[in-house]
């Protein structure tokens, strides 16, 4: 199971359900991650706490566009930083 981050940030929790969140209430850390579970990226989110938050944040996923080499092709793919290549969907095989 791997799961990509592509947010951490803080919301409160019972946005959504309330209309005005009470104004004791403190914004926790959330997860916003896609999830391969049945072998396809599901978009998913989870209450963490703030250290697993501090780690998460070093590997939040990016939008990069790539241009093949190979075939000129452009396509996006999600990478951890700049040193990180994504093979082409068309040269693959
Ligand atoms: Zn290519």
């Amino acid at each position: 199971m791997t799961k990509i981050t592509l947010s951490v940030s803080k919301a409160y929790k019972n946005s959504g359900s309330f209309r005005f969140h009470r104004k004791k209430t403190k914004p926790a850390w959330k997860h916003y991650f896609l999830d391969d579970i049945t072998g396809e990226w599901k978009f998913n989110t989870e209450w963490i706490n703030p250290i697993k938050a501090r780690i998460l944040k070093l590997n939040v996923y990016k939008t990069r566009t790539f241009i093949c080499e190979e075939c000129s092709l452009v396509f996006e793919g999600l990478v951890k930083n700049d040193r990180m290549k994504i093979d082409c969907p068309e040269c693959e095989n």
